[in-house]
């Protein structure tokens, strides 16, 4: 094909109008797809650039004056079809010396429809996400208002009750109603973090006694368990800071009741550092450390996303609405830093999250260097459990007797006050420090376990002493 008629037919049938006037303004051509949409047939030839883009152009008797710039970019402008509706476009035109103008358009009604049908959609999406939170918030206060009336009177019966059965049903009634408003109060957190709603409240507070405070509370469960508990904190921290107080509580709480829950023997360590400085404000970096039951690699992402828990079985031994991580996720972000999680299943958790927070005035920066003395423990993430080098969990070692005999006196103690519960963690741990024992102590360690579930005391008590006798 000749080269001319080529690229004639190319513009003919382009998608886009193709229009060509001349300096009067008259149309002298027009392609297929200019005259389908503009409503046209040849008639178009002679009709002037000024009844197509009336916006554009202005008719005069010499022709028409605009303010576009020919050659210049594309504009969006409403093109007139021959029955006088419009439809937007987005045109460009070119001018070849004075005598030929060309005009390059496209339909963009349908992009337009499109673009505002996302703004609707996006609208739409944000009301409803509006009527959520704010249900969510109305239903979890409407929760917490008989959660606290009927926790307020249980504790009451609990000062004047004495008889043994009842109390133990009230102290499971406590604690019911304890868990349910924790679990209404991370509901309310998360709707508000996710409607961005949530605000943090900066406050002057003394760091070393918000982690007394912490320490405090959890000591006991933590003892109960039979475990150790080590809070480090290094020394270039200033002894007043302004941040969240309470919410930096919620992060540590959150973590520390984690590592309490899946930790059956060990320890757990919390550990602060200062790692930079930036004018008046410094970074905090934590660490909550367990040797726990730990995390598989493939379920770490999973871990800070909402609603989700490692597996199901866990969920169903431990409980919990899988939103702590998440909600302490978007806390520290709030916060101006990262948390992330480093585990080895079977080993322990080592979870770490930084915060920025500021030193009041008047209060000593102590190293103003940017990074402190302290920065090596970021390379030491080290696995709590490696330090011990597992010698614990390896039966018949001198650690693994010494463990066995510490959590079999703990065991039988709480059978004894018939706290079956607890006795069942107990049993537990017995249970893995006894994993590669030979059979004898294996079974004995299962029979203990079984019994205790059954709450059979004679059965437990044989357990018990078999299990004591293997270690004489
Ligand atoms: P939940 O309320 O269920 O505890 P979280 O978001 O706090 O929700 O935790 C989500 C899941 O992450 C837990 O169900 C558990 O499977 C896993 N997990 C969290 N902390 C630890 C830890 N220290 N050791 C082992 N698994 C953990």
């Amino acid at each position: 094909m000749e080269k001319k008629a080529f690229l004639s037919s190319l513009v003919e049938y382009a998608l886009e109008m193709v229009l060509a006037f001349d300096s009067k303004g008259i149309i002298n051509y027009a392609n297929a797809g200019a005259k389908e949409k503009l409503g046209y047939g040849e008639e178009i030839k002679g009709v002037h650039i000024g009844d197509i883009f009336p916006t554009v152009f202005d008719k005069t008797e010499d022709g028409f004056v605009t303010e576009y710039i020919f050659g210049g970019e594309a504009l969006n402008m409403a093109a007139y079809r021959k029955n006088q509706t419009c439809f937007p476009t987005e045109t460009r035109m070119i001018a070849y010396g004075d005598e030929v103008y060309v005009c390059l358009s496209n339909d963009i009604l349908e992009k337009e429809f499109l673009s505002k049908e996302v703004v609707q959609v996006r609208y739409e999406a944000e009301q409803a996400m509006k009527v959520k939170s704010e249900f969510v918030a109305n239903v979890t206060h409407e929760l917490r208002t008989p959660v606290n009336g009927i926790l307020g009177n249980v504790r009451e019966l609990l000062e004047i009750e004495n008889d043994a059965a009842k109390l133990k049903n009230l102290h499971l009634m406590e604690r019911c109603c304890e868990n349910m408003g924790m679990i209404i109060n991370n509901i309310l957190d998360f709707s508000k973090l996710e409607a961005g709603k949530f605000t943090l409240d900066p406050q002057k507070f003394h760091f070393k006694s918000m982690l007394d405070y912490i320490k405090d509370s959890h000591i006991r469960k933590v003892t109960e368990k039979g475990l150790d508990f080590i809070f480090s904190i290094s020394e270039d921290i200033p002894e007043y800071v302004i941040g969240d107080e309470l919410r930096i509580v919620q992060i540590l709480n959150n973590l520390i009741s984690n590592a309490v829950k899946f930790t059956a023997m060990g320890k757990i360590c919390v550990e602060v550092v200062r790692t930079a400085q930036v004018n008046d404000r410094i970074e905090l970096f934590f660490f909550v450390m367990d040797t726990g039951i730990g995390i598989d690699k493939k379920d770490e992402d999973k871990l800070f996303q909402s609603f989700s828990q490692v597996d199901a079985s866990i969920s169903r031994q431990y409980g919990g609405t899988g939103l702590g991580l998440n909600i302490c996720k978007q806390l520290v972000e709030l916060m101006g830093g990262t948390i992330a999680v480093e585990s080895e299943k079977g080993k322990g958790s080592n979870f770490s999250f930084s915060i920025w927070v500021t030193v009041p005035e008047g209060e000593d920066m102590g190293d103003s260097s940017g990074y402190t003395a302290s920065m090596p423990v970021l390379g030491q993430r080290r696995m709590l459990a490696d330090e011990e080098e597992d010698d614990t969990r390896r039966y018949g070692s001198e650690a693994n007797m010494e463990m066995l005999k510490k959590i079999l006196s703990k065991l039988i103690l709480c059978v004894e006050m018939e706290n079956w519960e607890k006795a069942e963690g107990f049993a537990d741990t017995v249970k893995q420090l006894t994993a590669e024992a030979p059979r004898e102590a294996k079974s004995a360690a299962l029979r203990l376990k079984m019994a205790i579930q059954k709450e059979n005391y004679e059965k437990t008590a044989a357990a018990f002493e078999t299990l004591n006798a293997l270690m004489e």
